[in-house]
């Protein structure tokens, strides 16, 4: 065993990882990156194929990236935020309050800075519960968020997850929030279509029971704890398995939420700085203006930095801010921070990071990638084993099922889709499935030859896992509803 990989079993706990199963094999350990490819300690290559858990955006080692941070880093590399302002900041402020501005959608106009995902999300969920104390007078307002819900591992980030696996221990130590099912077509009581053959965002075919549901939950909310935010993943719920929202999902809730004098906090971590695609109408790097919502609080982390550091950003409406100014001894200020707010060598790499996705290339890129993952992954249905397979731009979830007839799930403790991820790193693809679903992510610049080994990889790894050569019946079931 390569010496770090021993001092790695020896000392180092690893993030939602059962570390009997992680000590009994050499780990990987990674010595360098360059665009797509990952080098270990060994001079192995692996494509990234889940841009380091959906961070990753235009390539490992990139050089513009890198050039920002190092003429950075002669400068200074942090200062503290608290009392003190510093130039990137600044400057990546201005750029993220005009990235997220679109002609005819309602303004965001602040920028909170903080250090992931999950800080991201507390800060959102600090400020919309003592905005709806002060401005609407609720004693106890409470959050309204998906079935499957996840937005982080912090307290309130996970109070608001709904995923019993990784959040039922805690209930005692987090506060309650209600949930409403979430639009996963697939598995939906009413869905009437033929999903064998559809594309996610497609095969809906129902009188949005689940939209009617939301309306429901408002309603019934208590005068003395209404809604201070309904909080969604907008397009597409990322660890709750890569649920892809049907058109007119996003606009339907977020409509309704206002209607009900709610916020909207929409969580962006995964989908923000152009994962959900390239839309058709203007060039929005957001989820949620896919729709044309606007949230009254966007959560930024992941992918912000292109994936190089660990930094993130709440962005609040001018409503929002304004409810914590008044004279000092009112004590309305926001009480929170964290020692790495606003640091400078991620705001250096988010700058260079929205240089490059602004670029006509980056564009380009990621309409080719859309396309060549659409195209590749098309080849997966024949798989027996594979049930649904879902494409959010340039986010894919293939949900492998013991049986696609019935959509039986593989039991969790069967490990279907750790498996078929091993069988993918034998083949020198690295992803991480959740639960059934395998996670298809790439960085931005993954040409079509590599998305062609990376599907490729994933074929061969699940029919030798789960059996299956091709099954002829399923191929000819999907012929017939085409013709
Ligand atoms: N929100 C979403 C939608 C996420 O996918 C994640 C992380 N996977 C988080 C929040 C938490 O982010 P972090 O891990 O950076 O704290």
């Amino acid at each position: 065993m390569h010496p770090l990989a021993k001092l790695d079993h020896q000392y180092v706990w690893h993030p939602f990882t059962q570390m009997r199963d992680w000590l009994r094999t050499e780990p990987i350990v990674i010595a360098k990156g360059r665009g797509v490819v990952l080098e270990d300690v060994h001079g192995r290559k692996y494509l990234d194929a889940n841009s380091s858990i959906w961070t990753n955006l235009h390539g490992h080692n990139h050089p513009k990236i890198n050039a920002s941070i190092t003429r950075q880093l002669r400068k200074i590399a942090h200062s503290s935020a608290l009392g003190l302002a510093n130039e990137p900041a600044s400057l990546l402020a201005e750029r993220l309050i005009k990235a997220v501005n679109r002609p005819r959608l309602p303004r965001l106009a602040k920028v909170f800075y903080s250090d992931d995902g999950s800080t991201a999300m507390e800060v959102a969920l600090k400020l919309a519960y003592e905005f709806a104390r002060r401005t609407r007078g609720i004693k106890s307002p409470r959050f309204l968020s998906l079935q499957g819900a996840y937005h982080g591992d912090t307290m309130g980030a996970v109070s608001l997850g709904h995923i019993d696996l990784f959040h039922k221990s805690y209930r005692g130590l987090i506060f309650k929030t209600d949930s409403v099912p979430a639009p996963y077509c697939y598995r939906c009581p009413h869905n009437r279509a033929k999903p064998e053959r559809a594309d996610a965002r497609e095969y809906r075919r129902c009188n949005w029971e689940c939209v009617a549901k939301v309306e429901q939950r408002f309603e019934k909310q208590k005068s003395d704890e209404p809604y201070a935010a309904f909080v969604v993943e907008p397009l597409v719920q990322g660890a709750a398995g890569m649920i892809a929202q049907p058109q007119g999902w996003l606009k339907r809730v977020g409509d309704l939420t206002r209607r009900h004098g709610s916020l909207l906090i929409a969580d962006e971590v995964m989908t923000g700085f152009g994962r959900t695609g390239v839309p058709d109408r203007g060039a929005s790097l957001f989820a949620s203006h896919h729709e044309q919502v606007q949230p009254d609080l966007m959560a930024l982390a992941k992918g912000m930095t292109g994936g190089y550091l660990p930094m993130a950003a709440t962005l609040v409406s001018q409503a929002i801010f304004d409810a914590f100014l008044g004279d000092y001894a009112e004590f309305k200020a926001f009480f929170h921070g964290h020692s790495y707010t606003a640091n400078q060598l991620g705001a250096a790499a988010s700058l260079a990071s929205l240089d490059l996705l602004e670029s006509s290339k980056s564009i380009r890129d990621r309409t080719a990638l859309q396309e060549s993952l659409k195209q590749n992954l098309a080849r997966l249905w024949d798989l027996p084993h594979v049930g649904d397979i879902r494409q959010v731009g340039l986010i894919a979830g293939i949900e492998l099922v013991k049986d696609w007839r019935t959509r039986e799930p593989f039991p969790l403790a069967d490990r279907a889709g750790i498996r078929v991820c091993e069988a993918m790193t034998r083949r020198g693809v690295l992803t991480r499935p959740i639960g059934n679903v395998i996670v298809i992510m790439p960085p931005y610049c993954t040409t079509p030859s590599q998305v062609e080994r990376i599907i490729s990889a994933l074929y061969e790894s699940i029919a030798e896992v789960l059996g299956g050569s091709p099954s002829k019946e399923k191929a000819r079931r999907l012929e017939r509803e085409k013709a």
